[in-house]
């Protein structure tokens, strides 16, 4: 999930993969025709728990492999490259100005595999988003790396194992840690301490205000989210160039000051961003103190508080689109600022395909642009 701005990505150049026999733009074939392809609908149609998904042709449920999940992110959602990362291309990735590359000591690779249910996961989380929005985040890379590092002085990258994923200038970096378990809270933290039934819940951290739980749930609901916090940075970047004071604006209206989240639903709060002069300190949202019943407006998690503005930007996105309604309740002021510059942002998102290619038509076109 960690994100940060300091040239990840680097100027790295890395080879195009392109599918044999089907290239965009020349009319190629779509990998999910239903002749060709017996566990689509059909299962969907076995599956009442599972309602299809109207935007885009049906994926199978269970394992895809990774030849169909490279096809249909290219053809659905205009992805340009998959592939597996290399050892010479992470530790590039970690080259900071002016210094050699840092070594990683035993580097592995990593990917889900030949075939994997989580490839279909991921699809389904970027539907999610396209479903949610009516535009699809702009992703040109996809890269599967074991696990994330970090360069220390000494030009060694150190493991960073518990981070999931990341998502910088197009590329969404996947780690073998992409499903690791979070959970937005059910409801509004509440002084009255009454939830709804939670079952099982996840437990906060040490030194944690108690708020509302946060029930546990499946690996895949984890993952999905895990995948969508990250399609939140992607649609960070799209916003940032449809507006480039966005972040700007985010920050006036959620209650950033110089990197202190506070709670702009205190009018003390709102009147002093208003006026350029520093929140009273009572108001200011710690992490520990994230989940807190005393603020009017409620952060969604640790993470989105504990990471910064670029953090609970994505968190918003995330909760957005997996718990719509809990947002709405703890936070307005978050929910409202989607709500009022989605169409903005979504002229730099890429366009849907047309409905006739997205039904069970063995044709597809180009992506076009919607800018
Ligand atoms: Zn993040």
């Amino acid at each position: 999930m960690a994100y940060d701005n300091n040239q990840r990505i680097s100027s790295l150049s890395v080879p195009i993969i392109t599918s044999p026999g089907h290239r965009r733009g020349l009319g190629g074939v779509p990998f999910f025709q239903p002749a060709l392809s017996p566990l689509g609908n059909q299962v969907l149609q076995r599956n009442p728990q599972r309602q299809p998904n109207p935007l885009f042709r049906s994926i199978p449920e269970g394992e895809i492999s990774r030849v169909e999940f490279d096809r249909y992110l290219m053809d659905y959602f205009g992805v340009q490259d998959i592939h597996t990362g290399t050892q010479d291309e992470q530790e590039m990735s970690l080259t900071r100005h002016g210094r050699p590359a840092p070594s990683i000591p035993n580097w592995q690779s990593w990917n889900p595999g030949t075939s994997s249910a989580d490839y279909a996961h991921i699809i389904r989380a970027i539907e999610a988003v396209a479903a949610t929005f009516g535009a699809i985040p702009t992703i040109r890379t996809v890269v599967f790396f074991k696990m994330d590092y970090e360069p220390n002085a000494a030009g060694i990258g150190v493991a960073r194992p518990d981070v999931g994923a990341s998502f910088g200038g197009g590329k969404l970096t996947v780690f073998e840690a992409f499903s690791r378990s979070r959970a937005f809270p059910n409801a509004r933290s509440d002084v009255s301490g009454s939830y709804p039934s939670a079952g099982v819940v996840l437990a906060p951290a040490a030194g944690e205000t108690p708020g509302a739980p946060l029930p546990y749930q499946s690996r895949e609901r984890s993952l999905r989210e895990n995948i969508v916090h990250e399609l939140g940075h992607a649609m960070a970047e799209d916003a940032h160039r449809a507006d480039p004071d966005v972040f700007t604006e985010y920050n006036r209206a959620i209650g950033w000051v110089g990197g202190q989240l506070f709670d702009i639903g205190q009018q003390p709060v709102a009147d002093a961003i208003r006026q350029g002069t520093s929140p009273p300190a009572q108001y200011h949202i710690r992490d520990l103190d994230w989940n807190n019943p005393q603020w009017i407006e409620q952060p969604m998690s640790r993470y989105a508080v504990a990471g910064g503005p670029g953090e609970d930007f994505a968190e918003t996105i995330a909760a957005y689109i997996y718990a719509n309604s809990v947002l709405q309740l703890r936070s307005p002021a978050r929910y409202r600022f989607i709500m009022d510059h989605i169409d903005i942002w979504k002229t730099q998102m890429q366009a849907l395909p047309p409905p006739v290619l997205r039904g069970d038509f063995p044709v597809i076109e180009e992506f076009r642009h919607m800018a």
